[in-house]
């Protein structure tokens, strides 16, 4: 089999399921060393097990992102067990339902904290790696997840969507920072996948327009995203891709 991403090393964050799961099991298919980050670490040694099964190399890693020090520290065991990463696949997030007159701060927050926080705790610790990388290797890729969010307006979903805004636009800065060092940076905007994402909805008005959009057209698969990023990671390194939406051919 062709191993296209030999001797490179990725950071998956939110890599006990959906979308994180299937691009680590996919770019372990590809050669690379992995690392998985998320909470629930029973998930990730049997998702490691599972890639070390196949001939892969896995590290899992129980972190939560919203908690600096434990980013910096899995920084740390990551470029000491698996080498130096080159590859940051920014992942992990939540999207809650919340009117606006709801007055949720809870869960605004639980949003803020983890996709605008967690992925700044991510940049902090593994720029400098994939700096390194870049210099070293000629190659280094920064994969932050956004949404079709960041540019759509989702009633219901305003502080979701705000933060993935957030993703956008600091990606855009991030890059123009980090691609005259060689460092890829790409905000990738998905469309409606199947994941657990939806299963923290609870507004019932949300419920039902997402009901409806299953309803009306196929939802992409976890695999379809993984698939994505291999190819942006196996272009040329002269080759950046800045942002890319990626939805169901039916979706509107
Ligand atoms: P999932 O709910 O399946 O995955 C979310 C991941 O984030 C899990 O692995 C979860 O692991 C992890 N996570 C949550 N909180 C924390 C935390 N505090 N610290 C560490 N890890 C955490 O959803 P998806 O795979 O769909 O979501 C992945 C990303 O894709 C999200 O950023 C989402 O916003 C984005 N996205 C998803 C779309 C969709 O339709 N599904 C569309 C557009 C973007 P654990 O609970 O073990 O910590």
């Amino acid at each position: 089999t062709r191993r296209p991403l030999a001797g490179r090393v990725a950071v998956v964050t939110g890599a006990s399921s959906g979308i994180g799961a299937a691009t680590a099991e996919h770019l372990a298919e590809l050669g690379a060393r992995v690392a998985l980050l998320a909470r629930r670490e029973e998930r990730l040694e049997r998702l490691a097990k599972e890639i070390e099964g196949t001939g892969g190399t896995a590290l899992p890693l129980g972190v939560d992102l919203t908690d600096e020090a434990a980013v910096n520290a899995a920084a740390g065991r990551i470029a000491g067990e698996l080498g130096q990463a080159d590859l940051v696949f920014n992942n992990a997030g939540v999207m809650l339902s919340s009117a606006v007159d709801s007055g949720e701060m809870d869960l605004w927050r639980r949003q803020l904290d983890l996709n605008a926080g967690g992925v700044l705790h991510v940049v902090s610790a593994f720029v400098p790696q994939l700096l390194r990388s870049a210099a070293e290797k000629g190659v280094a890729d920064l994969f932050n997840i956004s949404s079709v969010a960041a540019t759509g307006v989702y009633p219901k979903f305003s502080v979701y969507s705000a933060t993935k805004a957030f993703v956008s636009h600091l990606s855009a800065n991030l890059r123009a920072e980090l691609g005259p060092r060689d460092v890829r940076v790409t905000a990738l905007e998905p469309g409606i996948v199947g994941t657990e994402l939806q299963s923290h909805v609870t507004d019932e008005g949300a419920l039902e327009w997402l009901a409806g959009t299953r309803r009306q057209h196929a939802w992409l698969e976890a695999g379809d995203i993984a698939s994505t990023v291999g190819f942006l990671a196996t272009l040329p390194p002269r080759v950046n891709v800045r942002h890319l939406a990626v939805t169901p051919t039916g979706q509107v």
